[in-house]
């Protein structure tokens, strides 16, 4: 099988670039729209390894102080968002299914994100498994 171009890992059915790579290379990583574009960009960032992005687009007051890199041979398999809601005019919530497998064994996480918007730039604050 012969592939033209990375397809982005959130499911967009663009390529990297033209996806989530935008935000993932842009200066300062800050630039996502929306807090559902900041999600999917996170979403593929896990998928990539990303650590610098993730860490990047977390909220001072929430952020770790260091992630570890992602265990090897973890693999994400795709992203269903199930909801996307303003919560005031600087809050969202979005909340998304990610399938993933790892030592052979398959996985669902259910969360629901929650981000901040500040200095005219969206956050990622946290979120709650469902
Ligand atoms: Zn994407």
């Amino acid at each position: 099988m012969s592939t033209v171009r990375p397809a982005c890992p959130c499911g967009s059915g663009l390529a990297l670039p033209a996806c989530c790579g935008r935000w993932h290379e842009g200066p300062g990583h800050l630039q996502a729209p929306d807090a559902l574009t900041l999600m999917r960009s996170r979403y593929s960032a896990y998928a990539l390894g990303r650590v610098d992005y993730l860490l990047d687009t977390w909220h001072a007051s929430t952020r770790p102080a260091t992630l570890d890199a992602l265990p090897e041979g973890l693999k994400w398999l795709g992203l269903e968002v199930r909801r996307h809601e303003m919560n005031g005019a600087q809050g969202a919530e979005v909340e998304f299914v990610a399938r993933s497998k790892w030592a052979g064994k398959a996985h669902r996480m259910h969360e629901v994100s929650r981000f901040v918007r500040e200095t005219g730039q969206w956050w990622y604050l946290g979120g709650q498994v469902r």
